[in-house]
């Protein structure tokens, strides 16, 4: 029996990371929505994830929760370097030096000296997602629907309708909607209702996450403390990540090609991987096989995909989840300007065209680092305790360290990928710049992350952008008054950011407008004559 219920305007589906960060920002708007998510209220996540990227942290920061994150976790004193050793307890070839959280800011590490508020972060996302669930339920905008599984969709032109089940009774109940967001994983019922498929490269390496809790590993390290340990051997290749700096650990064991998930021991696994018995409870077991897919449309009519939903690729450099909040940030600020009536629908078609491409760029650079992985031939005598032995580490752990210096310094990943071939954003004469991993230059070339500056004054350029948009003007005496009128005329929230910045680069132009999400929509040296065209273009209303 199918109880229907009023229509709600926004329907999330999924209240993992990217779900609470699109209803955490809609709400931000003034845009109410409900969230279905089948787990249970109080189900741990799981703690697959450790790296919040920066430009994920940046996000948090305007939430209000970037400090309580950082305090999640590692204790603030833990080091979060990155080692490469024989075994997780054993046998050092080399380490990548990231600072513990509490000298985040010190300038010292691997991956310093990035130009934002908030470098990367160490946290699992057993840690991280408990915090967006208690800023989500704290926002009376956003209602939360916990245990309710969604069975199906199907949409016209003007609602889409929801079955759904609520997990405790068995009872389904339909729900109308204007607009559902599918942030429902890799498994997503909503991408598979709107016929959307998955594209790219499946059964890439196939790996066993184990989370674990043991009282008596610490006593058994030889090396100092770590927080992401590569297990290189000739038996058991794998992972350690230290969770919470004492007893929980998650341990990736790499599953050779002749055996299945379910032939696969896990206790023997991280023996293998630790090099130590010693012992320890399974707190839950994860398998997974390593692909790059990415979903061929991100939407369809009334239905929008983000996260694991639209794309799922290796961990390599930390990605998955932060993509999926960077899709949620994009897609949020357009669904409530529609909501709030001052842009059109049709800027949601620039969502595909923005993060798609974004999508396809990033997984690649991921599959990549995962190829460089593949297992190498180990040396026979690389765990022996000779001077052959010494020789073949050391070898091995420059090898390492090289290899993956840009993976865990992904500076470009972060901020440097642009925006191209949208028709929101108004594209000048000049490319976005290069990027690479590790390879970040700052632009004000429509499409890209709007450049961080601090003032002589200590504060933050980030700080001070308005909630929509904001135009940045360097030179107080330029008129801009027919900007913001047509701003106005057309009900586009608009902060003015007057900042006497001079000739500092990369601000080479007068004038540049800032979206909601921070990523350039314009820039010029003077208010251009069809400035309402121009404020039209951006909120997606096209003659
Ligand atoms: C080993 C490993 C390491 C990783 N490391 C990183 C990393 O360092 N950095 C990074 O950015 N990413 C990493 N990732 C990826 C990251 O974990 C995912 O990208 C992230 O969890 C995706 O978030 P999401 O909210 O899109 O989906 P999910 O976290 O999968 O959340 C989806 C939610 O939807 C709910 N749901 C599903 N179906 C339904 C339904 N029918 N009805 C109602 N609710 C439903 C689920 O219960 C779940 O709560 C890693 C992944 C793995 C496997």
């Amino acid at each position: 029996m199918s109880a229907v219920q009023d229509q709600e305007n926004i329907v999330i589906v999924g209240a993992g990371p990217v779900g609470l960060t699109l209803a955490i920002d809609l709400a931000a708007r003034g845009v109410k929505c409900v969230v279905l998510e089948m787990r249970a209220e109080n189900a741990p996540a799981h703690p697959k994830c450790n790296t919040v990227s920066a430009r994920s942290m940046e996000i948090f920061r305007r939430f209000g929760i970037a400090d309580e994150i950082r305090q999640q976790g590692l204790p603030a004193d833990y080091p979060c370097d990155v080692v490469y050793a024989t075994r997780y307890t054993r046998n050092e070839l080399g380490r990548l030096p990231i600072p513990s959280w509490s000298e985040r800011f010190s300038g010292r590490g691997h991956d310093a000296g990035w130009p934002t508020d908030e470098p990367p972060h160490r946290v699992s996302q057993l840690f991280l997602e408990p915090v967006l669930r208690a800023k989500a339920a704290s926002v009376p905008h956003i209602e939360l629907r916990y245990e309710t599984e969604l069975l199906s969709l199907e949409q016209d032109n003007n609602q889409v309708t929801l079955v759904t089940r609520d997990v405790a009774s068995g009872s389904e109940n339909t729900l109308r909607a204007s607009y559902v967001i599918g942030c429902d994983g890799g498994r997503s019922v909503v991408r598979h209702e709107i016929g959307v498929p998955l594209e790219g490269d499946d059964n890439l390496g196939r790996i066993k996450s184990i989370f674990l809790k043991s009282d008596s590993l610490k006593e058994k390290e030889q090396l100092a403390p770590a927080w992401m340990t590569w297990v290189i051997n000739a038996e058991q290749a794998g992972t350690m990540v230290a969770l919470d700096g004492k007893e929980l650990f998650l341990c990736h064991c790499r599953i050779p090609a002749d055996v299945s998930f379910d032939g696969f021991d896990p206790v023997e696994g991280v023996c293998g991987v630790t090099g130590v018995d010693f012992d320890f409870e399974i707190l839950a077991e994860e398998d997974w096989i390593a692909r790059r897919l990415v979903a061929k449309k991100y939407g369809k009519g009334r239905v929008y995909l983000a996260g694991d939903a639209a794309h799922n690729w290796l961990p390599f450099a930390g990605f998955g989840m932060n993509a999926g909040i960077e899709d949620a940030i994009t897609l949020s600020w357009r669904l409530a300007a529609i909501n709030n009536g001052w842009a059109s629908e049709e800027l949601l078609a620039s969502y595909e065209a923005e993060r798609r491409p974004v999508g396809e760029q990033v997984s690649r650079a991921a599959m990549h680092l995962a190829q460089n992985q593949a297992p190498p031939e180990i040396p026979a005598a690389l765990e022996d305790d000779t001077e052959e032995g010494a020789g073949l580490r050391a070898f091995v752990g420059a090898a390492l360290v090289e290899r993956d210096g840009p993976q865990f310094n992904p500076i470009g990943l972060n901020f440097g990928v642009p925006y191209e071939g949208s028709d929101v954003i108004i594209s000048d004469d000049e490319e976005p710049p290069e990027f690479g991993i590790d390879l970040y230059t700052p632009s004000t070339v429509p499409g890209c992350r709007v450049p961080h500056l601090i003032f002589p004054d200590g504060s933050s350029l980030y700080d001070q952008l308005g909630p929509e948009f904001t135009l940045i003007r360097k030179n107080k005496s330029l008129d801009i008054t027919i900007f913001t009128k047509a701003a106005q005329r057309q009900g586009m929230p608009l902060e003015v950011l007057d900042i006497p910045l001079g000739d500092q680069m990369p601000y080479d132009r007068e004038l540049v407008l800032v979206r909601p999400d921070q990523r350039i929509a314009w820039r010029g040296d003077s208010v251009p004559a069809d400035v309402g065209t121009l404020i039209e273009q951006v909120c997606g209303v096209f003659a």
